[in-house]
C-alpha cells in the first residue's frame, strides 16, 4: 500500500496531552522542516528506515495495546502518514497524531485525535505556524503551546482568546520548555489569569532519562 521512513516504534506511556499516564505504542515518523530550538527528537530528522504500511501495523499490532500515537519529526510531511492513519483507526486502534501546526491537518482521517502545536515565539518558528488550521479543530483535538518566556505565555493567552481555543478544542495545553522557565511561574500565570488550560510537564522525562530515546 506505500512505504514510510520510520525513525522508531516503541511502546511507554503517553508523556503528555490529556491521554497522559496511559500505555501507548509511539510510531515516529522520519523528517522535519521546522527548527525549533528545543526540539528533543533531532534524531528523527534524517534518520530511519521505509518500511511497508502493513509491516508498521504488524509490528503496532505485536504490542497488544489499544492506544497509538503517530508522531515525528513531522509525521504530515509524509504523504503516506494520511493512509497509515486511516488503516490504524481501521484496525480499531485509537489513534492520536501529535503535529507541529505547520501542514494542513484537514485530511487526517476524523476518527483521530490530533494534538496540534502552536508554535510560540522562542521556538524560533512562530511564523510557520499555518492560520488555516485554526478552523479545522474540533472538540477530538487538543492544541500545545510549549512556553520558554513570559513573552511565550503572554502570546500564548493572547492566540487563545483571540481564537477562543479553549471553546474550540478539547484541550488547550501549556508545557514548559525543560530548563529554560519555571514551571511555577507557569502555573502562577495561568492561576492569576485564570487562563482554561491545562498544564503539563512532559512525565516521560522524569520516568526515564531526560535524553533517552524510545521513551
Ligand atoms: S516540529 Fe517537533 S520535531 Fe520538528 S523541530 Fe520542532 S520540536 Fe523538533
Amino acid at each position: 500500500m506505500g512505504k514510510l521512513t520510520v525513525n522508531e516504534i516503541y511502546q511507554s506511556v503517553q508523556g503528555e496531552s490529556t491521554w497522559a499516564g496511559l500505555p501507548c505504542v509511539f510510531v515516529r515518523l522520519t523528517f522535519c522542516d521546522l527548527r525549533c530550538t528545543y526540539c528533543d527528537t533531532e534524531y528523527a530528522f534524517y534518520e530511519g528506515k521505509k518500511m511497508e504500511t502493513e509491516e508498521i501495523l504488524e509490528k503496532v499490532r505485536s504490542y497488544g495495546c489499544a492506544l497509538v500515537e503517530v508522531t515525528g519529526g513531522e509525521p504530515l510531511l509524509q504523504p503516506g502518514c494520511l493512509p497509515l492513519l486511516a488503516m490504524l483507526c481501521d484496525a480499531g486502534f485509537t489513534v492520536l497524531l501529535e503535529t507541529s501546526g505547520a501542514h494542513d491537518i484537514s485530511r487526517v482521517d476524523p476518527r483521530v485525535h490530533r494534538i496540534m502545536d502552536l508554535k510560540t515565539p522562542s521556538s524560533g518558528e512562530c511564523g510557520r505556524n499555518l492560520a488555516g488550521n485554526i478552523v479545522h479543530l474540533t472538540p477530538r483535538d487538543e492544541v500545545k503551546f510549549v512556553v520558554g518566556s513570559r513573552e511565550d505565555y503572554e502570546w500564548t493567552r493572547w492566540q487563545m482568546r483571540e481564537h477562543d481555543l479553549a471553546a474550540k478544542v478539547k484541550a488547550v495545553l501549556l508545557s514548559p520548555v525543560f530548563g529554560k522557565v519555571a514551571p511555577a511561574d507557569i502555573v502562577t500565570w495561568m492561576l492569576e489569569d485564570k487562563l482554561p488550560a491545562r498544564f503539563q510537564l512532559q512525565m516521560h522525562k522524569f520516568i526515564w532519562e531526560p535524553r533517552a530515546r524510545g521513551v
